[in-house]
């Protein structure tokens, strides 16, 4: 069977020279007579891979000395409880509450220490970044990069002074490049643009190690975690083995600003045609749209679930917006390529033509 253009928001595709790497030493890794799935977390072999995965995330996200690199579990769900475990001390922390997730991450928050909304695009449906203002006493500021459900995007960083920011970019992460030293804490989980589903990469500075909330659970405590390397317990071992064959691949493509432009340029075929488009429409505020997640309508539900019929028919599969909005969403994170937004977008033009 042919691959089908996959615009999933997450789980969502995966490189296939990736792929084809894994069913290479899925049955056999090295010289090991086994499976990466089969290997004991503690093993020499393992603990390779392992630290080559943590290496080269470094590397092609840039991360600097005095930040440490955590491979949990639990999604970045768990990251909106462990942040506030992690960071609130019992103070308030201010949140931008863009979208979906970062709604949910906010409520989460609250359970463990006061939460200041610190600007909300909830009455604008979240079709933009809102603007905000900042509490210079905060513990930490949150937001969330990119918007999944929403298709916005943050394009300029918020000045938090002293103030730790802190990311939830699991839509984003290694989709452009990001000055990781502005940041007291970045979490991703990677089922959107790094690997399969069951793992969170953390990126937390040094001196934000320590203050976890007593109540705090050990797999959630990042200096517990620091200090065994993420293996207090067994790690997601498959999930980081694909992570790591995956920044290998970031690195191939020649690092992640050269993604970055073909990630601009993607977003840029879709909106373009949007843009002059009788028939579909972009719903994001043109000023935060999104580079990795393209919301659009045609304004009739009917009409819109009719184009994500025929689009599936014709190979370009999950084009179905979010429940909570409708209409369609286009997640072309890295690992599609331009040929399959070209096949995209030509698919619109045929149906546009067809329908108006
Ligand atoms: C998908 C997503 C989440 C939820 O991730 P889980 O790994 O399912 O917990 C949180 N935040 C953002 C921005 C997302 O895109």
């Amino acid at each position: 069977m042919d691959r089908v253009y996959n615009f999933a928001p997450g789980p969502s595709m995966l490189p296939l020279p990736v792929l084809e790497q894994v069913q290479r030493e899925l049955l056999c890794y090295g010289g090991t007579g086994m499976s990466v799935m089969e290997m004991s977390h503690r093993s020499k072999m393992y603990l390779e891979i392992f630290e080559q995965a943590k290496a080269d995330f470094r590397d092609v996200m840039g991360v600097p000395e005095g930040y440490t690199v955590l491979f949990l579990q639990g999604g970045a769900t768990a990251m909106f409880a462990a942040t506030a475990m992690n960071l609130m001390q019992g103070g308030s922390a201010d949140y931008v509450d863009s979208g979906n997730f970062a709604h949910n991450a906010l409520v989460e928050a609250g359970k463990y220490g006061t939460v200041r909304v610190a600007g909300s695009s909830r009455e604008q449906n979240y079709t933009r970044i809102p603007d905000y203002t900042l509490d210079p006493g905060a513990s930490y500021v949150h937001i969330t990069t990119n918007n999944t459900i929403y298709g916005t995007r943050w394009s300029t960083l918020p000045d938090t002074g002293s103030v730790p920011l802190v990311a939830d970019m699991s839509s984003n992460i290694l989709s452009e490049v990001y000055d990781v030293s502005r940041f007291g804490l970045i979490y991703a989980g990677a089922q959107k643009n790094v690997a399969p589903a069951g793992l969170v990469i953390v990126v937390v500075r040094d001196d934000l190690l320590g203050h976890a909330l007593p109540i705090t659970p050990k797999v959630m405590d990042f200096k517990i975690m620091a200090e065994k390397d993420s293996m207090l317990n067994t790690p997601n071992c498959f999930g980081i083995y694909v992570a790591g064959l995956v920044f290998q691949w970031i690195r191939r493509q020649g690092g992640v600003a050269a993604l970055e432009k073909v990630n601009i340029e993607k977003a840029a075929l879709l909106y373009g045609f949007l843009d002059e488009s009788r028939l579909f429409r972009g719903t994001a505020e043109k000023r935060d749209r999104s580079r990795m997640n393209v919301t659009f309508v045609t304004g009739d539900p009917d009409t819109d679930a009719r184009f994500v019929k025929e689009a599936a028919a014709h190979g370009l599969v999950n084009v179905k917006g979010h429940r909570i909005v409708g209409g369609m969403r286009a997640s072309i994170y890295n690992a599609m390529p331009i040929e399959g937004v070209r096949a995209l977008v030509e698919f619109m033009k045929d149906f546009e033509a067809k329908n108006k």
